[in-house]
């Protein structure tokens, strides 16, 4: 009979963080050679995210579209505007609008 894991334990998600946040900073520096790759990235990120029931920070969900799940560069694939004490992201790839409570 297979064990059930409700949880998993917290040294593999450690690791899974520091993978995760691995990911996104190479997806930043592979960015300007080909975004393809940095997709890639937020994917495998994304993955290990869910496996491990992680939730992502709030200052790498700010970096992918929640659409498509492109890596979101300001200036080069995604527009960033203030409207409203919020701070909206719009994803050129899907044209999917994010907004994000400013503190
Ligand atoms: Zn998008």
């Amino acid at each position: 009979m297979p064990k059930r894991y409700s949880k998993k334990p917290a040294q593999q998600q450690k690791i899974a963080k520091k993978r995760i946040e691995f990911l996104f900073r190479h997806a930043k520096e592979v960015f300007k050679e080909d975004s393809s790759i940095s997709d890639k990235y937020v994917k495998m990120a994304r993955r290990i995210a869910m496996k491990y029931k992680i939730r992502l920070p709030p200052s790498l969900k700010k970096r992918f579209c929640k659409n498509c799940h492109r890596y979101l560069v300001p200036g080069a694939n995604c527009r960033v505007r203030i409207h409203k004490h919020r701070v909206i992201y719009y994803c050129l790839g899907c044209r999917h609008y994010m907004r994000h409570p400013v503190k």
